[in-house]
């Protein structure tokens, strides 16, 4: 039974949401059912009190028990437990495109008597609970699939059993037996690891295009190819080699050896006697990790595994990569970064810095780019390509934009203090914003507070996958007053399908985009076509990333004539910029 059909059995049976969702999975832990009921009900009821939904204390319950630190000195256990807290939040707030609350979803509140009268006699909960429950049960079981909780593998493995006939302790034990091979294996590994004498490792490997071999040969010939790769394993693993279908098609490997040769001789063995399925060649990669400490947490082991499994699925060169400690720094300037975010906005280590634009023809200032940039007090200057990326991913950049929304708003604010009213200032908007309905708030909220009028803010928006969605908050914040610009033209995407989709007032062309374009007469022909097309849909121009005289000169003629790059200037502190604006007007 997958994990939606049994928090659907409970809810139908009359628990609540967070007992439902979190009954699914507590089995998957070795809680009994009472138990998790028990614990759900309060801590669901808790949270309610501030009315958030119980899917979600639901959900950070599971993830506790999958992520959750008891060590506390494992620091490192803690911050990844944080950090996927925070994953988990973001994915809900966008599949519930901001509902996060019991109120959002019954449309009554629950916690009074007469909201609880309707919603029941409404049948709200059987209504709209499901929603939350299946997203919550999507996201989770993806996050959770990372260490092969995954329901698919446990009902996988058995088949399907017929819901109604089968009562709370037949599942149980159903489920007990689903999980045995599971529980199994890692007994194995810890009883390996507590008595080897010998060196250990963590194999985890995957099928390349897995895919798309299930579209081209159908999902049944994929099912084959993975019963055939389990009960090749079953052959090849001897006395204290142990392996698990951790999920769809990846395997895990825990294997003593005594030379690390010999180690990936047998890595070998297994892809030779796996590569090829009834004609089909199949292609794999691995990820090793050499086990240092048997002390270590058994799951770290498995992350590592996972962490050099996907690494080799990027390398060109090599499909078998064994664990790096780069890969930890990797994951320790993401911890740095994350650890410091928050101190970083409260002590305000975070900075607007301004790039000016200008105008060819005028050669004048005609607005400036926010940029921000974070002045820590160990490193000094961090540039936004390091921090950004992971900020997008656990949501936190909204709080950084927000922040330069109100500087920058705040600089244009001085501007028309000193008579200028002529120099707008763009700010990053990042995609995360055109999810939910906080970014035009907020905006309001910072144009109200700085007093300066809306087209002095100009939102830079990057060009990404043609979504509608996004089109829409883009209609919006339009007609809501802002001027938009598609940043980065030409650097991915369907750049021309989104012009089409959404209003934009100017667009910037990419840097990269111009370098290409330049370089051959063709590339300067599209170049020529484009700003053609631009002025055809009145549509503004800037070339970014100018840095050369000759790109100047190019970009004149063929009538692009606004430009930001460090040929006129680098980004600097808003201070500065202030100069040289006055300057630049004579004031
Ligand atoms: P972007 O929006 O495309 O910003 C332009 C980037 O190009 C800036 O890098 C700028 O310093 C750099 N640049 C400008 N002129 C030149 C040039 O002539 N040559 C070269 N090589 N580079 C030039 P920066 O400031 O490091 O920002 C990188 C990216 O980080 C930005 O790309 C933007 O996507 C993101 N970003 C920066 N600030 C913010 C922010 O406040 N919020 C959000 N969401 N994203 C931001
Ligand atoms: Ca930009
Ligand atoms: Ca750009």
């Amino acid at each position: 039974m997958t994990h939606r059909e049994k928090a659907d059995m409970l809810l139908r049976r009359q628990y609540h949401c967070s007992q439902a969702l979190f009954g699914a999975y507590a089995e998957d832990f070795g809680m009994d059912l009472q138990t998790a009921f028990k614990i759900s009900t309060c801590f669901g009821a808790g949270m309610r009190q501030g009315d958030i939904c119980g899917c979600i204390s639901a959900s950070l319950m599971v993830l506790g028990l999958a992520f959750g630190f008891y060590d506390a000195q494992d620091r490192e256990q803690e911050m990844y437990g944080n950090q996927k807290t925070r994953e988990f939040m973001e994915k809900f707030r966008q599949r519930m495109e901001g509902e996060m609350t019991c109120r959002d979803i019954l449309a009554h509140d629950i916690t009074t008597p007469e909201g609880r009268m309707v919603i029941k006699q409404a049948g709200l909960i059987l209504k709209n609970c499901p929603r939350p429950i299946n997203h919550s049960i999507d996201i989770l079981d993806e996050m959770l699939a990372e260490y092969g909780r995954e329901e698919s593998s446990i009902a996988g493995a058995g088949g399907h059993w017929p819901l109604e006939e089968l009562s709370d302790q037949e599942e149980m034990r159903a489920i007990m037996k689903q999980n045995s091979k599971r529980n199994l294996f890692r007994r194995n590994v810890s009883e390996l690891l507590f008595s080897s004498r010998q060196s250990i490792a963590f194999i985890q490997f995957d099928i390349r295009r897995f895919k798309i071999i299930n579209d081209l040969y159908g999902e049944r010939f994929g099912d084959e190819v993975l019963y055939y790769i389990r009960s090749q394993l079953k052959k090849i693993c001897g006395r204290r080699q142990y392996f698990l279908n951790l999920r769809s098609d990846v395997f895990m490997v825990v294997t003593e050896f005594e030379t690390e040769e010999k180690l990936l001789d047998f890595v070998h063995l297994v892809e030779n006697t796996i590569s090829v399925f009834k004609n089909v060649q199949l292609q794999f990669s691995f990820g090793i990790y050499i086990v240092e400490d048997k002390n270590m947490e058994r799951r770290q082991m498995e992350d590592r595994a996972a962490m050099a499994r996907k690494s080799a699925k990027k390398d060109v060169v090599s499909h078998i990569v064994f664990y790096q400690t780069q890969f930890k720094e990797l994951l320790y300037s993401r911890k740095f970064i994350e650890e410091g975010m928050q101190a970083a906005i409260d002590d305000r280590q975070f900075k607007m810095y301004l790039q000016p634009k200008y105008s060819i023809a005028k050669s004048r200032i005609v607005g400036a780019e926010a940029l921000v940039r974070w002045i820590h007090p160990d490193r000094g200057m961090i540039y936004p390509n390091e921090f950004i990326p992971i900020l997008e991913e656990n949501g936190f950049i909204r709080q950084v934009d927000y922040f330069i929304w109100e500087e920058a708003s705040a600089f244009i604010n001085r501007c028309v203090g000193a008579g200028i009213t002529d120099c707008p200032v763009s700010v990053n908007v990042s995609r995360i914003h055109l999810q939910d309905d906080a970014c035009q708030k907020v905006l309001g909220e910072v144009i109200a507070k700085s007093g300066i009028p809306k087209e002095l803010l100009e939102l830079e928006i990057t060009e990404t996958v043609n979504d509608q969605q996004i089109s829409r908050k883009a209609y919006e914040l339009k007609e809501d007053g802002f001027r938009l610009l598609m940043d980065d033209f030409g650097s991915g995407y369907s750049s021309l399908n989104i012009l089409l989709e959404t209003p934009f007032d100017v667009i910037k062309l990419d840097k990269k985009f111009i370098e290409n374009m330049m370089v051959s007469d063709r590339g300067k022909l599209i170049l020529e076509q484009v700003v053609t097309m631009a002025q055809k849909l009145e549509l503004g121009l800037l070339a970014e990333g100018v840095e050369t005289a000759e790109q100047v000169e190019a970009l004149r003629r063929i009538g692009c004539d606004l430009v930001q790059g460090y040929y006129y200037a680098k980004p600097m502190p808003p201070e500065e910029f202030f100069a040289l604006l006055k300057e630049d007007r004579n004031i």
